[in-house]
């Protein structure tokens, strides 16, 4: 799907005294990746920190960005099947090798050259249709991660195939989340909130009350936007969530959403309505993996996709909600939950 180019939006910019031991608060919200990106923290550095954290946003995503012109995607997608090598920024290939080794981890579930089945369906846009079974064999026969060659050496890559394209919409927020993060560090803040559509957040620390961030996540039915299933409460972790809600159309009593599975080139409808993935700050690329996971693991199902989880590195927590609204937890997660709607108890 093609990301919309946004104009800045500046919502929120507010400069505060508090949080830990007087300690200035900055917190500012503006339209970047496709996404509502709110990014706040306290420390002697905030605004510095802030101001370049979104100045970092912006640059990633002229590199990530499959509309952008001249962006790694772009290149990548104009020379698929020409044998070319398109040598990428370090941010991109390691991102790229990361989701290559979780599309082998998850048997070709994670996929981040679904791009012409993203761009078949069009989910979220004023075009999105359920394809005919043709278009849906002609655009899954572009699709394989197998078909994305790496040559670590000169931080290149190709795609094999005329046609190929890449998305990475289910990845890209999480890297983000991990780069604005180091610029925290650099700055010295110990206390803060990277909040990417609330679908991707970091925090940091703790919040202006001195406790944990709590992260309430969304009812996955609710026509109120503002209804919680829980809410999480979280210190130096990532979290993100995926679900059947965020972007969808029905038609004859069928969801179709936004989330594809590569095997059959239609929405996964494995049994998950919504997933939740914590990770902790100590593991390595914890941002990129909670969200490239919550992907992932929505396409493996409850199942499937708890089993997977378990067998991760400690440190990654979460649970699956399926389609009867029992909540699957990985790793005891009911523990770390407050506030559960009882609409939904554990499996
Ligand atoms: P998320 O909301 O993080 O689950 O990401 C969903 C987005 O990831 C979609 O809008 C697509 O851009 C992309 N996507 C969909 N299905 C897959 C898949 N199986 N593997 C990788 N990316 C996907
Ligand atoms: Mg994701």
């Amino acid at each position: 799907m093609k990301a919309r180019m946004i104009a800045l939006l500046v919502f929120v910019s507010a400069l505060l005294l508090g949080g830990c031991g007087q300690q200035p608060t900055v917190q500012k919200t503006e339209m970047v990746m496709d996404t509502v990106a709110t990014l706040s923290a306290t420390g002697t550095d905030s605004v510095a920190a802030v101001t370049e954290g979104l100045k970092r946003l912006k640059d990633l995503e002229a590199m990530a960005s499959p509309s952008i012109e001249g962006s790694d995607v772009d290149k990548l997608t104009a020379a698929a099947g020409n044998g070319e090598w398109v040598q990428l920024h370090p941010e991109i290939y390691h991102m790229l090798e990361v989701s290559q080794q979780y599309s082998r981890l998850t048997d070709g579930a994670w996929d981040v050259t679904t791009g012409p089945l993203v761009q078949l369906w069009s989910i979220g846009t004023d075009q999105a249709r359920v394809p005919s079974v043709t278009e849906i064999a002609q655009a899954k026969a572009l699709v394989g991660w197998q078909n994305l060659e790496l040559q670590p050496e000169t931080q290149s890559a190709r795609l094999l195939k005329p046609g190929m394209s890449l998305d990475f919409g289910g990845i890209a927020k999480g890297m983000a989340l991990d780069e604005v993060r180091k610029i925290y560090e650099k700055h010295g803040i110990k206390d803060g909130l990277i909040n990417l559509g609330s679908s991707s957040i970091y925090a940091l620390g703790r919040n202006s009350k001195g406790h944990e961030w709590r992260i309430g996540i969304r009812h996955p039915r609710s026509e109120d936007k503002d209804a919680t299933l829980a809410v999480v409460p979280i210190s130096d972790q990532a979290l993100s969530t995926s679900g059947d809600y965020e972007r969808f159309f029905e038609q004859d009593g069928q969801r179709y959403h936004h989330i594809i599975n590569p095997h059959t080139g239609a929405p996964a409808w494995t049994g998950a309505m919504g997933d939740t993935i914590v990770i902790d700050g100590s593991v390595e690329d914890a941002g990129m993996l909670s969200d490239l996971l919550t992907t992932a693991v929505f396409v493996l199902g409850p199942e499937k996709g708890q089993a997977f989880m378990e067998q991760l590195p400690e440190g990654v927590t979460g649970m699956i909600v399926d389609q009867q609204k029992k909540l699957h937890p990985v790793r005891g997660f009911e523990g770390q939950l407050t506030d559960r709607n009882e609409e939904f108890p554990i499996e």
